[in-house]
């Protein structure tokens, strides 16, 4: 392996080609449960470099993991440990090739930032509706190659809805261009559909053209208390009919995720929502939308409570309460994750089941559920009974999981919404996807990536 690595550093340089402690920052997931070995990280600075170094990975005969921000939750991004995969890290690859205000698109590389981008489109009045709480430290390339999701999809779709075109270095460094970011355009089959949320398997996406929006007028957000599900569910109905198109943000908290913030607007509550209203109407005319809705909410009983916030800097403090519980869960001690997918009429019955089910089988085990409600998208996330330690409950993850995801599959849903499939969900995707889909998907892989070179084990 030496004579590979020197191999790649004499055709790339050495600052391209990091090895043993300074790989190390591009190992380890995010979530520190599979720490790998990679042999080199490779850093491409141009598209060229990345198509070179496609061409050497198939020369050596060795494993290419795409790697943007490294946010990822699904253990696709980094290396396994045998030490002999290369991490190819996008992260060079940033520019801003074009914002276009009569296109209404951005075009911009792979390993872009998403808050820079989002930040560079305000600047130019457009919003880029793409918004998760990793936004910090993902990467563009990696939001489609995973097909984020985040807390805006209820009116903008995710990122497959946002993304016009894609400039791709297929597998054995051809490069696929079709950037012109046009609306319509039926030339055959769809390529750029088959390499969003593909995780890295199909090819490497090396820059985008993202549909942009007009910046809103105005934007508000409101913290409801609610006594249950059935009643977020209806509150859901009701904004939908009154807010219309302005309804862009609808998040659920459980009373367990509530507990785990230090400061809350409202007493913890059974289930407590973010709703956001974004409009073009004046401040003045959207808040008395909104107000007229919540005024009907706590008529009719749907909601308990409710904090309305006066100015942007208090929306944007409630979105921060609602972001801070990913990282409030792993400081009380981590628990087991399931990012699920529900049909928006079966949701409420199925937490109920689900609960039930749990409080049988794993006495003490307590859920911790909050998400994107109004897509359907919950984190089912489970912490271990009080006093066991979450490695100790780790040993009982496999039946934890066979649990939540028999009783998913009985309510219609899915057992991945929008984290993916990487090495996590490989089992799940295998024994639980009807086989004919499988079998398409291996096709189409080994059709695109014949030696299995790119991200190998993962997904599929
Ligand atoms: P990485 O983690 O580096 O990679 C993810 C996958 O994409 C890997 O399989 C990798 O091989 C592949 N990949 C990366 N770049 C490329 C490329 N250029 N070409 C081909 N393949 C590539 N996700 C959501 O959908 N919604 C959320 O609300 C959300 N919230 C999050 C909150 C937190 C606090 C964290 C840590 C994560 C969250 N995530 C969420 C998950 C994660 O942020 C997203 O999946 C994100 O899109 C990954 O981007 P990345 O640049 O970090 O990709």
């Amino acid at each position: 392996m030496t004579e590979v690595l020197a191999r790649l550093r004499s055709e790339f340089g050495t600052e391209q080609v990091l090895a043993g402690a300074d790989a190390a920052p591009f190992e380890c997931d995010w979530r520190r449960r599979a720490p790998g070995r990679a042999l080199a990280v490779l850093r491409p600075r141009s598209v060229a470099e990345v198509q070179a170094m496609l061409r050497a990975a198939t020369r050596e005969g060795l494993a290419l993991v795409p790697q943007g921000g490294n946010t990822g939750l699904v253990e696709g991004s980094t290396p396994d440990d045998s030490g002999r995969e290369l991490v190819l890290s996008l992260r060079r690859l940033d520019r801003i090739r074009a914002i276009s205000l009569v296109n209404a698109t951005l075009c911009a590389e792979a390993g872009a930032l998403l808050q820079p981008l989002q930040q560079a489109c305000a600047a130019q009045g457009l919003l880029l509706p793409l918004s998760l709480a990793a936004e910090g430290s993902c990467t563009l390339g990696g939001n489609l190659a995973t097909n984020a999701g985040g807390t805006q999809v209820l009116r903008w779709g995710n990122a497959r809805d946002l993304c016009l075109g894609l400039e791709v270095v297929t597998a054995d460094g051809g490069l696929w261009s079709d950037l012109d970011g046009l609306r319509k355009d039926h030339r055959g089959l769809n390529l750029r559909d088959l390499f969003i949320g593909s995780e890295g398997t199909l090819g490497v996406i090396t820059a985008a053209v993202i549909k942009l929006q007009a910046l809103p007028r105005s934007r508000l957000a409101a913290w409801l208390a609610v006594p249950d599900l059935p009643a977020a569910m209806q509150l859901l109905q009701s904004a939908r009919m009154a807010l219309g198109d302005g309804l862009s943000g609808f998040e659920a908290m459980s009373q367990a995720s509530q507990q785990l913030l230090d400061s809350l607007p409202l007493p913890a509550c059974p289930w407590a929502l973010l709703v956001e209203l974004s409009s073009h109407r004046t401040e003045a005319e959207a808040r008395a939308e909104f107000e007229a809705w919540l005024a009907l909410a706590l008529a009719e009983g749907w909601a308990q409570d409710a904090v309305l916030a006066h100015n942007e800097a208090q929306a944007q403090a409630l979105w921060a309460l609602r972001e801070a519980i990913p990282g409030a869960q792993t400081r009380a001690g981590g628990n087991l994750k399931h990012d699920i997918a529900l049909p928006l009429d079966r949701i409420a019955d199925f937490v109920a089941a689900c609960e039930a089910r749990i409080a049988r089988a794993f006495a003490g085990a307590r859920p911790v559920v909050f998400g994107h409600l109004g897509d359907g998208n919950l984190h089912f996330n489970v912490a271990p009974p009080p006093g066991q330690s979450l490695a100790d409950f780790q040993a009982q993850e496999p039946a934890l999981n066979a649990l939540v995801f028999d009783c998913v599959a009985e309510f219609g849903g899915s057992f991945s919404a929008e984290h993916g499939i990487g090495r996590l969900r490989r089992a799940e995707l295998a024994q639980r996807l009807d086989p004919l889909a499988l079998d398409l998907m291996r096709r189409i892989k080994q059709a695109l990536d014949p030696a299995n070179r790119l991200n190998p084990g993962r997904v599929l």
